[in-house]
């Protein structure tokens, strides 16, 4: 074990664009855990259906049509090590790109409305934290996927914030994009995920609340290392 126990569950969960991944991403490296991105497998579904034609003239498919593709997707995440990044596969594919997409953030709302999709990606994700620390970012983690998670953070900052480190990221991965379109992507997917049947987006009960509005990542760090060190240090892990 190194300084930290070894076997705890992080659950974070959020608005869209609160910068979760980031905070994750390294709260997972200092601590020697699996980070996953949940979000990621929601986009993969989406891409997947887009190139299947599933949203070919119609803003709404059936979900029965988007349930009979879910056999045929495949989701992983592979370490490239040159870069020191998680990359997100669809089979054999590499579409971290992609699925950042403005043409899969405008539709990977909906397709995370159905029931069929949340419990198929749960019980990947479920079955991904099986054998250590995991860090998982997403909406229904503390929630759902991880209601015993030792860790749970929700996350929020200010919608006009937000909008603007989503279409800073954007342009910096070469995607062109309005802020304007941005802004109103982030609100969409805010009111969807938040007023949806299954799973919503919603705190937990036992969460802690994260708001980053005007705090940098590494000050973020520093309250997450103070907040939970006695957890982090003495914490009873629900799998021990
Ligand atoms: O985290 P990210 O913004 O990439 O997630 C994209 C979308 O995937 C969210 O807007 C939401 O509709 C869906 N999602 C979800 N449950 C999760 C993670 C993401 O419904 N655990």
């Amino acid at each position: 074990m190194g300084l930290y126990k070894d076997n705890l569950t992080v659950a974070i969960d959020g608005y869209s664009s609160t910068g979760k991944s980031s905070f994750a991403k390294i709260i997972a490296s200092r601590l020697d855990y699996l980070y996953v991105d949940s979000g990621a497998m929601y986009r993969v579904v989406t891409l997947h259906c887009l190139e299947r034609g599933l949203f070919d003239n119609v803003d709404e498919p059936l979900f029965e049509d988007i349930i009979n593709e879910l056999p045929a997707i495949e989701i992983s995440f592979r370490r490239d090590e040159e870069q020191g990044l998680n990359l997100t596969y669809l089979g054999n594919r590499m579409v971290e790109n992609e699925i950042r997409s403005m043409r899969v953030s405008g539709r990977v709302s909906y397709i995370s409305t159905i029931p069929e999709v949340r419990a198929a990606l749960v019980r990947l994700q479920r079955g991904m934290s099986k054998t250590g620390g995991v860090v998982m970012d997403g909406r229904d983690i503390g929630t759902v996927v991880f209601p015993d998670a030792e860790i749970k953070i929700f996350m929020t900052a200010s919608p006009e914030i937000r909008a603007k480190r989503r279409h800073k990221e954007l342009i910096e991965k070469g995607l062109k994009e309005d802020f304007e379109a941005v802004m109103h992507n982030i609100s969409e997917r805010d009111r969807i995920d938040s007023g949806r049947k299954t799973s919503p987006l919603k705190r937990a009960d036992d969460a802690t609340l994260l708001d980053n509005s005007s705090i940098t990542i590494e000050e973020q760090m520093i309250w997450f290392f103070e907040t939970f060190k006695e957890i982090l240090n003495n914490g009873k892990s629900s799998r021990d």
